[in-house]
Protein backbone atom coordinates (compact mmCIF):
# COMPACT_ATOMS: atom_id res chain seq x y z
CA UNK A 1 0.00 0.00 0.00
CA UNK A 2 1.47 3.04 -0.49
CA UNK A 3 1.57 6.38 1.55
CA UNK A 4 -0.89 7.79 -1.04
CA UNK A 5 -3.80 5.27 -0.66
CA UNK A 6 -2.99 5.19 3.29
CA UNK A 7 -4.84 8.22 3.42
CA UNK A 8 -7.84 7.49 1.67
CA UNK A 9 -7.76 4.10 4.20
CA UNK A 10 -11.65 4.47 5.96
CA UNK A 11 -9.41 3.49 8.81
CA UNK A 12 -7.30 7.09 9.16
CA UNK A 13 -10.41 9.20 8.79
CA UNK A 14 -11.61 10.39 12.20
CA UNK A 15 -15.27 11.72 12.28
CA UNK A 16 -15.61 15.55 11.83
CA UNK A 17 -15.69 17.74 14.57
CA UNK A 18 -17.15 21.03 15.49
CA UNK A 19 -16.86 23.48 17.97
CA UNK A 20 -19.55 26.08 19.26
CA UNK A 21 -18.93 29.03 21.47
CA UNK A 22 -21.78 30.24 23.23
CA UNK A 23 -23.37 33.26 21.88
CA UNK A 24 -22.68 36.74 22.77
CA UNK A 25 -25.79 37.74 23.69
CA UNK A 26 -28.77 35.06 24.44
CA UNK A 27 -32.04 36.69 24.88
CA UNK A 28 -34.86 34.60 23.91
CA UNK A 29 -36.71 36.56 21.48
CA UNK A 30 -33.73 37.55 19.69
CA UNK A 31 -32.47 34.58 19.27
CA UNK A 32 -36.15 33.62 17.67
CA UNK A 33 -35.75 36.58 14.96
CA UNK A 34 -32.44 35.41 14.03
CA UNK A 35 -33.58 31.70 13.94
CA UNK A 36 -36.44 32.65 11.87
CA UNK A 37 -34.18 34.76 9.45
CA UNK A 38 -31.86 31.71 9.34
CA UNK A 39 -34.59 29.26 8.48
CA UNK A 40 -35.78 31.44 5.43
CA UNK A 41 -32.50 31.40 4.14
CA UNK A 42 -30.88 28.01 4.17
CA UNK A 43 -28.05 28.32 1.79
CA UNK A 44 -26.67 24.81 0.29
CA UNK A 45 -23.16 24.32 -0.03
CA UNK A 46 -23.06 22.54 -3.76
CA UNK A 47 -22.20 19.29 -3.21
CA UNK A 48 -23.98 17.30 -5.98
CA UNK A 49 -22.34 13.47 -6.26
CA UNK A 50 -24.19 11.51 -8.29
CA UNK A 51 -27.58 10.88 -9.94
CA UNK A 52 -29.69 11.89 -6.78
CA UNK A 53 -28.03 16.03 -7.07
CA UNK A 54 -30.50 15.79 -10.76
CA UNK A 55 -33.46 15.58 -8.43
CA UNK A 56 -31.56 18.35 -6.20
CA UNK A 57 -31.26 20.73 -9.29
CA UNK A 58 -34.73 20.08 -9.98
CA UNK A 59 -35.65 21.30 -6.63
CA UNK A 60 -34.25 24.39 -7.11
CA UNK A 61 -36.24 25.29 -10.74
CA UNK A 62 -39.62 26.40 -11.57
CA UNK A 63 -41.37 23.78 -10.73
CA UNK A 64 -40.95 22.79 -6.75
CA UNK A 65 -39.24 26.45 -7.02
CA UNK A 66 -36.84 25.88 -3.76
CA UNK A 67 -36.74 29.91 -4.09
CA UNK A 68 -40.08 30.10 -2.06
CA UNK A 69 -38.68 29.10 0.88
CA UNK A 70 -35.09 30.85 0.63
CA UNK A 71 -32.88 27.78 0.09
CA UNK A 72 -31.74 28.42 -4.11
CA UNK A 73 -28.69 29.87 -3.39
CA UNK A 74 -26.18 26.97 -3.74
CA UNK A 75 -22.90 28.51 -1.96
CA UNK A 76 -19.82 27.34 -4.33
CA UNK A 77 -17.78 27.69 -0.81
CA UNK A 78 -18.31 26.64 2.72
CA UNK A 79 -17.59 29.59 4.18
CA UNK A 80 -20.77 31.00 2.58
CA UNK A 81 -23.16 27.37 3.22
CA UNK A 82 -25.46 26.71 6.13
CA UNK A 83 -25.95 23.21 4.54
CA UNK A 84 -24.41 20.39 3.55
CA UNK A 85 -26.80 18.54 1.24
CA UNK A 86 -25.02 15.43 0.24
CA UNK A 87 -26.68 14.20 -2.71
CA UNK A 88 -25.04 11.16 -3.99
CA UNK A 89 -23.09 8.36 -3.32
CA UNK A 90 -19.51 9.35 -1.01
CA UNK A 91 -16.79 7.47 -1.68
CA UNK A 92 -13.52 6.72 0.51
CA UNK A 93 -11.52 8.64 -1.59
CA UNK A 94 -13.67 11.69 -1.19
CA UNK A 95 -14.08 11.48 2.62
CA UNK A 96 -11.73 13.62 3.78
CA UNK A 97 -12.76 16.67 1.55
CA UNK A 98 -16.55 15.83 2.97
CA UNK A 99 -14.68 16.03 6.07
CA UNK A 100 -12.64 19.59 5.74
CA UNK A 101 -15.71 21.40 3.98
CA UNK A 102 -18.05 20.78 6.96
CA UNK A 103 -15.78 22.14 9.08
CA UNK A 104 -14.51 25.09 6.90
CA UNK A 105 -18.91 25.72 7.52
CA UNK A 106 -20.25 28.74 10.22
CA UNK A 107 -22.34 27.51 13.00
CA UNK A 108 -25.06 27.02 12.87
CA UNK A 109 -24.93 24.69 10.34
CA UNK A 110 -26.84 20.96 8.88
CA UNK A 111 -25.93 18.39 7.01
CA UNK A 112 -28.95 16.52 5.24
CA UNK A 113 -28.04 13.04 3.80
CA UNK A 114 -30.45 13.15 0.19
CA UNK A 115 -30.78 9.64 -0.94
CA UNK A 116 -29.87 6.25 0.00
CA UNK A 117 -26.42 6.15 -0.95
CA UNK A 118 -25.72 9.21 1.55
CA UNK A 119 -27.77 7.26 4.16
CA UNK A 120 -25.94 4.06 3.67
CA UNK A 121 -24.16 3.44 0.69
CA UNK A 122 -27.23 2.49 -1.36
CA UNK A 123 -27.55 0.28 -4.43
CA UNK A 124 -23.61 0.19 -3.59
CA UNK A 125 -23.18 -2.33 -0.45
CA UNK A 126 -21.92 -5.43 -1.65
CA UNK A 127 -19.44 -8.43 -0.42
CA UNK A 128 -16.41 -6.85 -1.87
CA UNK A 129 -17.60 -3.49 -1.41
CA UNK A 130 -13.88 -1.69 -1.23
CA UNK A 131 -14.65 2.02 -2.09
CA UNK A 132 -18.25 2.89 -0.72
CA UNK A 133 -18.59 5.00 2.41
CA UNK A 134 -21.65 3.21 3.90
CA UNK A 135 -22.92 6.34 5.60
CA UNK A 136 -22.14 9.66 5.10
CA UNK A 137 -22.94 9.79 9.20
CA UNK A 138 -19.91 7.86 9.50
CA UNK A 139 -17.55 11.17 9.06
CA UNK A 140 -20.12 14.05 9.68
CA UNK A 141 -23.23 14.52 11.78
CA UNK A 142 -26.49 14.43 9.85
CA UNK A 143 -29.45 16.27 10.84
CA UNK A 144 -31.74 15.13 8.26
CA UNK A 145 -32.31 12.13 6.18
CA UNK A 146 -34.34 12.47 2.79
CA UNK A 147 -34.47 8.29 1.95
CA UNK A 148 -35.23 7.37 -1.86
CA UNK A 149 -33.35 6.21 -4.78
CA UNK A 150 -33.79 8.79 -5.36
CA UNK A 151 -36.17 10.98 -3.36
CA UNK A 152 -38.05 13.09 -5.46
CA UNK A 153 -37.68 16.84 -5.18
CA UNK A 154 -40.88 17.56 -3.09
CA UNK A 155 -38.76 14.89 -0.07
CA UNK A 156 -35.76 17.65 -0.64
CA UNK A 157 -38.09 20.13 0.51
CA UNK A 158 -39.54 18.27 3.27
CA UNK A 159 -36.33 17.65 4.51
CA UNK A 160 -35.33 21.58 4.31
CA UNK A 161 -38.86 22.08 5.99
CA UNK A 162 -37.39 19.62 9.14
CA UNK A 163 -34.01 21.73 9.55
CA UNK A 164 -36.46 24.78 9.41
CA UNK A 165 -38.28 23.02 12.37
CA UNK A 166 -35.20 22.38 13.69
CA UNK A 167 -34.51 25.59 14.22
CA UNK A 168 -37.42 27.44 15.48
CA UNK A 169 -39.73 24.81 16.54
CA UNK A 170 -42.38 24.94 14.37
CA UNK A 171 -43.38 24.44 10.77
CA UNK A 172 -44.29 27.30 8.32
CA UNK A 173 -45.74 25.72 5.82
CA UNK A 174 -48.83 23.37 4.98
CA UNK A 175 -48.57 19.73 5.17
CA UNK A 176 -49.56 18.61 1.28
CA UNK A 177 -52.27 16.39 1.01
CA UNK A 178 -51.80 12.63 -0.01
CA UNK A 179 -53.58 12.04 -3.45
CA UNK A 180 -55.53 9.49 -2.26
CA UNK A 181 -57.21 11.58 0.30
CA UNK A 182 -61.19 11.60 0.72
CA UNK A 183 -61.67 15.51 0.46
CA UNK A 184 -59.39 15.42 -2.51
CA UNK A 185 -61.01 13.25 -4.49
CA UNK A 186 -64.56 14.94 -3.66
CA UNK A 187 -63.17 17.71 -4.82
CA UNK A 188 -61.61 16.26 -8.45
CA UNK A 189 -65.73 14.96 -8.89
CA UNK A 190 -64.46 11.28 -8.44
CA UNK A 191 -66.84 10.75 -5.48
S1 LIG B 1 -29.54 6.81 -3.91
FE1 LIG B 1 -29.95 6.00 -5.98
S2 LIG B 1 -30.36 7.85 -7.20
FE2 LIG B 1 -29.29 8.53 -5.33
S3 LIG B 1 -27.12 8.59 -5.85
FE3 LIG B 1 -27.55 6.57 -4.99
S4 LIG B 1 -27.98 5.25 -6.76
FE4 LIG B 1 -28.15 7.39 -7.44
Amino acid sequence: MTSETKNFNENTIQPAQSILQAPLLNIRPINYVFNVSRAMSIWPLTFGLACCAIEMMSASMARWDMARFGSEVFRPSARQADLMLVAGTVVKKLAPAVKRLYEQMPAPKFVLAMGNCAISGGPFVFQGNYSVVEGVNQIVPVDVYVPGCPPRPEALLEGIFAIQKKLTGRRFWPVARNVGDEDLAQEDGLK
